[in-house]
């Protein structure tokens, strides 16, 4: 049964009051939002029930726009194409997001927003004219542009539907940036694509380096998802020495203690569907069914890289010599998972900081875009557009933030006697580096 994910992170931001003393205004603006908007737009497009017939079809859209600590900076976050998108589960996305940004030193709010149907059922032509009316809705209510809100890649979007956004954008409103993600050719970031699944690795090696983690020199992974972040964390997986055993995405999966992961992306790359489904019977291995199938397998590493609210606590329960659960989705753990890991002795690497390759790497296109100055001075976006600057100034960010958050906690540990997990200590970070702008913009004094 689905919980309320908006309560969920709520409680989570209350809860750091226990550990650390914020003031109660601050804890209050943060539990609120700034803006949310939802609307309908009508296309004309596809009859589901007749495939050669065009029909005047309704579309929810929504956007949630979490607090803005200092009024220079701008929103940013995803835009997604899910059946699941609702008002109430952006506004929890948009929190996370604003989190993100203030643990990587970004000058953002956190947004979130997107459209409610299931892209899979719609043609490409489908998709340019429902993405198009969203932005025309968009535009008309002042909700996308750079100096209120930027838009990126999400679930069921990419750099080809951020490249539609932004000509429409350019051709009904200013001829100027108002996405990230976009394609290389079109403005894009190299490396954006690659960002989120790369981050993961790097997110885990810090906290190796850092001794909160330990694991065997060549670790076995077991992979839910395999989307952009997914794929990307999968391509990875050699340079990093890590060795994917099982993957399960939304049609299918397989599970093979030597799973030939080049074999899997070359199979995936040229699926219809781009699935994982259908590889066992290829590599000889098993067919994984389902998220029970999938997370009951013996394996040192977890990530769930899909949707929200995946761990359950009977899902934690099944984990098999687990030592680490690395969130590339967000928001993938109900809270009632938490302490089961934390009593298993599994350590959570939190998706507001383990994920947040995507969005950094987001703020190195707007930065090269706008030149938006980063509140952090030790953020350094790269030079030039070069993917190996990308990655180090990537590698940068994480570790420096990384081992932040891991002082943090040692330092609240032995103050409180108390032991607190990552995800409570990533939320204190990001808390504490946008109060100083919080302050000022409330006028309060330090
Ligand atoms: N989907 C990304 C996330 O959730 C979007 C971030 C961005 O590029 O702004 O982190």
């Amino acid at each position: 049964m689905p919980s309320d994910l908006l309560m969920n992170i709520l409680t989570r931001i209350r809860e750091v009051a226990a550990y650390k003393s914020f003031p109660d205004w601050y804890i209050n603006e943060l539990c609120g939002h700034d803006n949310r908007w939802s609307s309908d737009i009508c296309a004309k497009v596809t009859d589901p029930d007749n495939p050669t017939k065009k029909t005047w079809q309704s579309f929810k859209i929504v956007r949630a726009w979490h607090r803005l600590p200092n009024n220079r900076w701008i929103f940013g976050g995803g835009w997604r194409h899910h059946p699941n998108v609702t008002l109430s589960m952006m506004e929890s996305h948009a929190i996370e997001m604003s989190f993100k940004c203030w643990i990587m030193g970004i000058p953002h709010g956190g947004a979130k927003g997107g459209i409610a149907f299931d892209p899979r059922m719609y043609s490409r032509e489908d998709l340019i004219t429902i993405t198009c009316k969203a932005v025309e809705k968009a535009i008309k209510h002042n909700c996308l542009g750079p100096k209120y809100d930027r838009w990126a890649p999400d679930v069921g979007t990419n750099e080809e539907i951020m490249q539609w956004i932004q000509d429409h954008y350019s051709y009904v409103a200013e001829p100027v940036t108002c996405v990230t993600g976009k394609p290389i050719d079109f403005g894009g970031m190299p490396g954006r694509k690659e960002a989120t699944g790369r981050g993961l690795h790097e997110a885990l090696r810090i906290f190796r380096n850092e001794n909160v983690i330990t694991l065997p020199e060549c670790p076995t992974a077991i992979l839910q998802g395999f989307g952009n972040v997914g794929y990307h964390y999968a391509k990875f997986c050699r340079e990093f020495g890590i060795k994917i055993i099982g993957v399960l995405d939304q049609y299918g999966g397989v599970y093979h203690p030597h799973l030939p992961i080049a074999d899997l992306i070359t199979y995936v790359d040229n699926h219809p569907q781009k699935t994982v489904a259908g590889f066992h019977t290829i590599c000889g291995g098993d067919e994984i069914k389902n998220d029970k199938e999938l997370f009951s397998i013996s394996a040192d590493i977890v990530v769930p890289a899909a949707l929200e609210e995946v761990i359950t606590p009977e899902i934690a329960l099944l984990f098999n010599n687990v030592k680490v659960l690395l969130e590339g989705a967000n928001g993938p753990t109900m809270p009632g998972a938490d302490p089961i890991l934390a009593d298993r002795g599994i350590e959570v690497i939190p998706d507001i900081y383990a994920n947040a390759g995507g969005v950094l790497v987001s703020y190195f296109e707007w930065h090269k875009d706008t030149n938006l100055q980063p509140f952090d001075r030790l953020l350094h976006p790269p030079k030039e557009s070069d993917e190996d600057l990308v990655f180090e100034s990537m590698q940068n960010a994480l570790s420096r933030n990384g081992r932040a958050i891991i002082n943090l906690k040692r330092t609240i540990e032995s103050q409180t006697g108390k032991r607190i997990d990552n995800r409570l200590a990533s939320y204190i970070y990001a808390m504490e580096r946008a109060l100083p702008a919080y302050m000022v913009k409330r006028r309060e004094q330090f």
